[in-house]
């Protein structure tokens, strides 16, 4: 069949064809019909619009914005939105798809969608992004809804923007609507638990993977790469669970110390030092590189995308990977890593703990009611858990990697859901 062949490897691969080599993998062992597989392929629907703004010279620049909704099978869908230089139609139709296997895996009721204006937030005034964010808000008015399609924060964009977004899609309506968006300040509907979400998810799944590969937390060790809001809280949950976290990064570098980093003394010193750990003293500096390949039990890619890569990933020494971030792994780089015998805790499923939270914001809103930051923990923990034995027990049954299994699990999902609510 034709959607059988996979993609020519190439050399330097994006994460998003990455992704759809992973697609078509998974579609094939699940046999899914090649009709099926297009329907689920193609996003559902793509909104470009023409965004002028009066900039604060006086000057009218016109930007372009992008919605894609990929699928709406699962329920109204879910995704961010990116204010980047690089934006532009195609990633974000990826990233799009990428949001529905996010979902599915963790069993949420959502579908997926992303969306992204190509500007540059750095060289905007505030004043700038809000008339940006409001006018592309409008554009979308039809677009978004509690219902419809939810956004919520990517890169260059956070609670700041979901704020002028609630508000004006809710001026817009006449009347005030937190649920069209998650990712919101606390005071207005935001809700607790939601900035250490993802990195308390990827602690969730690696202690999962952990009892699974036998390994004592107490005995174990790990290295985190990236020390951001996914990374540092990654490494404060781990190092509560008893593991000695021996190496951290970010972009100022790589920090060692055999004994274990005081994690929590990591995050001071960067909060102090505008969000660098440049000059931290706790550790020795190493390369940036040689953290991927320290002889640690587990490993935690926090930072950005394609960083094992077929040219690393044969000496990497670590037993189970966590993806906390999003495309660290090429997909040539699998097959090396699956032949090494290292469990990989995949993307969509280890950093799924931010958009469940996210959908339990929008849960609260919908309740007109605020949970407590125990109460959103404990119900995500088990969302978490759940998801990874689901995705193990798929794994073992079909005897694929866990990464499979997680798009096995997420494409059958989405698909069997299309069978019984049916096409025209
Ligand atoms: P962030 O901007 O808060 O932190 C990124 C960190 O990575 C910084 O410490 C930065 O210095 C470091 N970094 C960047 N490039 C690096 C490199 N080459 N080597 C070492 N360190 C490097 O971002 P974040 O929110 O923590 O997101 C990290 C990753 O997790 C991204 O891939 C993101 O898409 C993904 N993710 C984030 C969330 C979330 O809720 N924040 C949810 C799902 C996935």
């Amino acid at each position: 069949m034709a959607y059988l062949e996979p993609a020519p490897l190439k050399d330097k691969e994006n994460p998003f064809e990455a992704m759809m080599t992973r697609f078509q993998k998974a579609s094939q062992i699940l046999g899914l019909e090649e009709e099926i597989y297009n329907v689920l392929k193609n996003p559902a629907r793509q909104v470009i619009v023409s965004l002028p703004v009066t900039m604060d010279d006086g000057a009218i620049r016109v930007f372009e914005g992008y919605r894609v909704i990929h699928s709406t099978i699962l329920g109204p869908s879910k995704g961010g939105i990116r204010f980047d230089p690089h934006v532009n139609l195609d990633e974000v139709k990826a990233l799009a798809a990428w949001m529905t296997w996010k979902c599915a895996v963790v069993d949420i009721p959502y579908g997926g969608a992303k969306g992204g204006v190509a500007c540059n937030p750095r060289e905007m005034s505030s004043g700038e992004i809000e008339r940006l964010m409001r006018a592309y808000t409008q554009a979308m008015a039809d677009v978004f809804g509690p219902d419809q399609d939810i956004p919520a924060p990517d890169m260059g964009t956070g609670p700041r923007e979901m704020a002028w977004l609630m508000d004006q899609y809710s001026r817009n309506k006449g009347m005030t609507t937190h649920a069209v968006v998650t990712g919101k300040p606390l005071v207005m509907g935001g809700s607790l638990g939601r900035t250490e979400a993802t990195g308390r998810g990827v602690m969730v799944s690696a202690m999962a993977a952990m009892e699974k590969l036998k390994i004592n937390p107490y005995k174990a060790t790990t290295a985190v790469q990236g020390f951001g809001n996914v990374g540092s809280w990654a490494a404060r949950l781990l190092a509560e669970r008893g593991l000695t976290v021996q190496a951290v990064s970010d972009l100022s570098g790589a920090y060692y110390n055999e004994k274990g980093i005081d994690v929590d003394k990591a995050i001071q010193y960067r909060d102090n030092k505008k969000g660098s750990l440049e000059g931290f003293d706790g550790a020795e500096k190493i390369k940036a590189d040689e953290l991927l390949t320290l002889p640690v039990d587990l490993l935690v890619p926090a930072a950005t995308e394609d960083v094992i890569k077929s040219s690393n990933a044969s000496d990497i020494k670590a037993k189970l990977i966590v993806e906390g971030a999003n495309g660290p792994t090429s997909s040539k780089a699998d097959n090396i890593i699956n032949d090494k015998g290292i469990m990989v805790v995949p993307d969509i499923l280890a950093n799924a703990g931010g958009v469940t939270v996210s959908y339990f914001e929008w849960v609260q809103n919908r309740l007109g009611y605020k949970w407590t930051a125990d109460r959103v923990n404990r119900r995500s923990d088990r969302i978490m858990k759940d998801a990874f034995s689901n995705v193990y027990k798929t794994s073992q049954q079909y005897n694929v990697p866990m990464r499979i299994a997680a798009y096995m699990v997420a494409i059958d999902k989405v698909a069997k859901t299309y069978k019984f609510r049916g096409g025209y």
